[in-house]
């Protein structure tokens, strides 16, 4: 029987592929990218992603990136057994999967001393936080730790849950949409044991507090509580199960989501607070704070004969009183009353009906937005602790497009924008740095670089956030439709930029006079100026944050605190804020070794089994999967350092089995002259050797020998 090569499988025993074996590439197609025989063709491409998809292989690399595409159903690749197989592992050994890319980030870290980090990127629903879940699954649990590390890990792992019920919610695009940005730094100690970690949280999406379009829900831990919490718990904060009856809870017309069971939802959070330490105490203080949102929405407002404007839910209003523990006379008055400083004089002035509902609204967010930073920092105190090298992972939200877009997602699209950019900055660099560290030649590959959208958003003077900024400060006649002129005065002729007047003079009639549009770089997005100033201003009555300070609750006092009332200066604004707290997270990944899980939604019905081309197509497009390939295929797609390489096919050579004697790279040299490699499809750099591709998959291999 003829062979056409030897191969050393990952339990160590040797194996021949047969000639002719490999034909179950046509079925399952190529576990990497780089080895598609036509990696111009972007058809290929995708005909390769949906085989593999087909066969439940929802994990292909294309060199150091690994692509992965939403199954929609569970798979049984995640068990501790698969942990195990892919510990130590060299990636190309074994068939693609997360804990390979999660296993050699940890060795590099190790090997190299050089903090890593894992940027997950894709859009809403292509599986970016289930990803995350499991590479810190695969450290928590594959890691070696001591025995007072155990408390680590469950803190590590017991903080998802809690963050998801806070800061995920449905949406049109995915049933657990993670609606705030979480970069976690996971440490590690000389020996690699995992010793903290700290957590970043990016913008939450406050607005969905007091509001949510249909078919969307508010945030998971209302519905939990009211589903799970005892009886006693929701006597203590006056609740009915029933969502429906709260303001809040009913905009998006959907209180049930097929896919979640809110009661295990609330079971899970209530032991995760545990295990993190949170005191009986302040759990019972974070109920209040939930329960005091959800009668806050169900406060209401009159208005007299004169104008005046009263609060008609006395009731709510007392329940509310006592869970935020503050003095209910100055709450209704600071519900219906602004204070305005004048000369150094202090006047009071009554709300219209209007005002009264705005400052309700922003009450509410503001108590909720800020109770989340506070979770976040008490997380972070369970998880303290420096190490000598990090792992970083951003699972940050996914360019999204809805009906109407607003502030909000023009924040999360622009974030969007920010990781691409470091995606094409960081992968151009490292190829180039790569190529000339080993001294090979090298040629560079053209890239769509949407800096110019980057730039059109934020840059300084003439940016949009800076015109929104300008306008928010502008007194009396800025709103939010002179923000959408400044725009079409300052940005009209730019490529990336579309209102609806046009040069001459006409209109466009594809969009609204409130619109604008923004060609971004992973498609076209209409945004909706109402509302924007009010979102980037993000304003609390003074007279209310006087009250909350005064608060029983510690957290709400905590997260009120008086010296904000006295500091003078302006604090920056929401969307400027977003900006620096981006501009400091890209560095804090650019001083990192980056990996990158590149996330695909195979169809919008969130359905197993569905793979919907024309979406997938897209995603491969702006994902600048097929130009990264490219760069991939410019060079040699593989590198592996001499010892390594030597280390693991020795013995598929006599001249270099058992032990090669003499220098490395002469070892090398003769191993890969042995398994028939031509010389144009390798090069031996100083430190690594390149390939076109690696030493034969285990596709199609059998054993003969033990
Ligand atoms: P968003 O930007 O909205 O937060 P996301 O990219 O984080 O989106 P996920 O929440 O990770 O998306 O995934 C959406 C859903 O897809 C999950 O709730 C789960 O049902 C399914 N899913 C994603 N990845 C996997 C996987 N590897 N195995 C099984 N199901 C998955
Ligand atoms: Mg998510």
């Amino acid at each position: 029987m003829r062979y056409q090569a030897r191969e050393v499988g990952v339990d160590g025993r040797v194996r021949l592929v047969l000639e002719g074996a490999l034909t179950a590439r046509d079925r399952v197609g190529v576990q990497d990218f780089v080895l598609l025989e036509n990696f111009n063709s972007e058809a290929a491409f995708i005909e390769n992603l949906r085989r593999r998809f087909t066969e439940n292989l929802i994990y292909t690399y294309m060199g150091s990136v690994l692509v992965s595409v939403n199954p929609y159903k569970d798979l049984e690749i995640y068990s501790p057994q698969h942990m195990e197989r892919y510990r130590g592992v060299s990636y190309y050994e074994i068939s693609p999967h997360i804990y390979a890319l999660s296993d050699n980030t940890y060795r590099a870290m190790k090997t190299s001393r050089r903090d890593q980090c894992i940027l997950i990127s894709g859009e809403s629903g292509a599986g970016k936080t289930e990803a995350s879940k499991k590479i810190l699954l695969y450290y928590a649990v594959s890691c070696p730790a001591h025995q007072r590390m155990a408390s680590l890990r469950d803190c590590l792992l017991q903080s998802t849950p809690v963050l998801e019920a806070f800061g995920n919610a449905k949406t049109l695009r995915n049933d657990n949409s993670s609606r705030f940005g979480k970069y976690m730094d996971i440490q590690f100690d000389f020996r690699g044991v995992p010793v903290g970690a700290h957590i970043l949280n990016y913008l939450l999406e406050k607005s969905r507090v007091v509001h949510q379009n249909h078919g969307e829900r508010n945030y998971h831990v209302f519905y939990q509580l009211l589903e799970g919490g005892t009886e006693e718990q929701l006597l203590h904060l006056h609740l009915d199960r029933n969502p429906q009856k709260y303001l809040y809870l009913v905009k998006g017309n959907c209180p049930r989501v097929s896919s979640m069971n809110d009661k295990n939802g609330w079971k899970a959070l209530v032991k995760a607070l545990s295990v993190i330490g949170f005191t009986e105490g302040e759990v019972q203080e974070l109920l209040d704070v939930i329960g005091s949102v959800l009668h806050l929405g169900n406060t209401q407002f009159g208005e007299e004969e004169d104008g005046q404007t009263y609060v008609t839910t006395e009731m709510e209003l007392k329940t509310l009183t006592q869970l935020l523990g503050v003095d209910g006379a100055a709450l209704t008055e600071a519900l219906t009353h602004k204070k305005l400083t004048a000369n150094g004089e202090e006047m009071i002035s009554p709300l219209t009906f209007e005002q009264a509902g705005a400052a309700r609204d922003a009450l509410a967010q503001a108590v909720y937005g800020r109770t989340f930073t506070w979770l976040v920092e008490k997380i972070n105190q369970s998880l303290a602790l420096d190490g000598s090298s990090v792992i970083g992972l951003l699972d940050i939200y996914g360019f999204e497009v809805f009906q109407h877009n607003s502030f909000e997602q023009f924040c999360i699209n622009y974030c969007s924008e920010k990781l691409q950019q470091l995606f094409i900055e960081l992968t151009l660099r490292s190829e180039q740095e790569e190529y000339e560290t080993e001294g090979v030649a090298w040629e560079p590959v053209q890239y769509f670089d949407n800096k110019v959208i980057c730039d059109l958003i934020e840059e300084k003077h003439k940016g949009i956030i800076s015109i929104l900024d300008e306008e928010c400060v502008r007194p009396g006649e800025a709103c939010d439709l002179s923000f959408l002129e400044k725009l079409e005065d300052t940005l009209g002729g730019h490529a990336h930029f579309v209102t609806h007047k046009l040069a001459n003079g006409k209109t466009r009639r594809v969009l609204g006079r409130e619109e604008f549009r923004l060609l971004h770089y992973a498609g076209e997005v209409n945004y909706t100026v109402t509302g924007f100033l009010d979102k980037n201003n993000d304003t609390l009555y003074r007279s209310l944050k006087e009250v909350m300070c005064q608060s029983t609750n510690h957290i709400v006092e905590h997260c009120f605190r008086r010296g904000e009332l006295v500091d003078q200066k302006r604090p920056e604004m929401a969307a400027t804020q977003f900006k620096n707290s981006l501009t400091k997270l890209m560095e804090t990944l650019m001083s990192k070794e980056p990996s990158y899980v590149r996330c695909i939604k195979p169809n919008d019905a969130k359905q197993p089994g569905r793979f919907d081309e024309v979406l997938v197509r897209h995603q491969v497009k702006y994902l600048g999967l097929m130009e990264n390939l490219r760069v991939r295929r410019a060079g040699f797609a593989y590198r592996r350092h001499f010892e390594a390489f030597l280390q693991r096919y020795k013995p598929l050579c006599p001249e270099t089995w058992p032990v090669w004697q003499g220098e490395l790279a002469e070892g090398v040299s003769t191993l890969v002259q042995y398994l028939g490699y031509k010389p144009e499809e390798y090069k031996m750099g100083r430190y690594l050797v390149l390939s076109e591709y690696p030493v034969p998959e285990e596709i199609g291999v059998i054993v003969i020998q033990a």
